[in-house]
């Protein structure tokens, strides 16, 4: 069931977002949908394995604090130097997009 949401939004991220979702062929109130979905539930790629999983119903490992792979059992203990700084910077990216003001 699809239900109206009336939000306050800078214009200016309007006027780009609605430029970009044409050019892409898709609708803001997907676009929305999409990203309310995963704020409220959401489901990440295992980086070793491929696994999609729900945070919600993953470990989180207590020395590396990264969620616990349901399927294979990795997370960032099993990565190098360099496959933490990937991962840690793409984590990075993806927490802004929910805390920035
Ligand atoms: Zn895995
Ligand atoms: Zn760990």
């Amino acid at each position: 069931m699809k239900k109206k949401l009336t939000l306050a939004i800078s214009e200016e991220v309007i006027e780009k977002s609605k430029r970009k979702a044409s050019e892409m062929g898709l609708s803001l109130s997907r676009i929305v949908e999409n990203a309310l979905r995963f704020f409220a539930d959401p489901e990440v790629y295992c980086f070793s394995c491929g696994f999609k999983f729900r945070i919600k119903e993953a470990e989180m490992c207590p020395k590396c604090g990264w969620y616990i792979c349901p399927k294979c059992g990795a997370c960032g203990c099993s990565l190098g130097e360099e496959g933490a700084k990937v991962a840690f910077y793409m984590r990075k990216t993806l927490m802004e997009i929910f805390n920035q003001a």
